[in-house]
């Protein structure tokens, strides 16, 4: 199965709270999505997690590499690790600085995020059997950023006003150009033809 381009920013389904779904809801649309987010996210060279609207999908999942599964089978290929249905029952007062980029929100430098250090989670596997666990530090920062995605927020969401405003110039030129090289591919095609 073919990777799906990763929606970037200014794309409107990035910038959407997702509602979780219930039991009913559960189904082969979901199943097909987590296999998109996979293929998707293996053919990155940097990416460890990749949520929903990031291919385009308004659904209450994200994944991220199983590094946990990885050292156990000290396995060299990527295995990853879907969340259904994520929640954030609970955080710790202490944070960290979470150094962070994301496929969505290309050509910036990494925003430096702070997180909290601990937090316990539940969620549904791909079985759809319910988990509850805690997260400490990097791990738990991948989690808070690819759950950040299914509440509409971006990085540059926790950057404070001056210098969002910066960044989102940036990004706005960005794709600009973006587009503007596509048309030239497109009008060179033409030529060609
Ligand atoms: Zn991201």
């Amino acid at each position: 199965m073919k990777a799906k381009e990763i929606v970037k920013y200014g794309a409107e389904v990035l910038t959407k709270k997702i509602e979780l779904l219930n039991k009913k809801e559960l189904d082969e649309n979901l199943t097909k999505g987590i296999k998109d987010l996979k293929n998707t996210l293996s053919e990155t060279k940097t990416g460890i997690g990749l949520a929903a609207p990031q291919i385009g999908l308004s659904l209450p999942v994200f994944i991220t590499m199983d590094f946990e599964e990885m050292a156990k089978k000290e396995s060299t290929d990527k295995l990853y690790k879907a969340y259904i249905n994520p929640e954030i029952i609970e955080k710790s007062k202490e944070c960290i600085s979470s150094s962070e980029g994301c496929l969505s929100v290309p050509g910036i430098p990494p925003i430096h995020i702070y997180r909290p250090n601990k937090i316990k989670v539940k969620y549904l596997n791909e079985e759809y059997k319910e988990i509850e666990e805690e997260l400490f530090a990097e791990f738990g920062c991948v989690f808070q950023h690819e759950y950040d995605h299914l509440q509409g927020k971006l990085i540059i969401d926790h950057l404070k006003k001056t210098k969002r405003k910066e960044i989102e110039k940036k990004l706005k030129k960005n794709n600009f150009n973006n587009e503007k090289s596509i048309i030239n591919k497109k009008s060179t095609k033409r030529k060609m033809d």
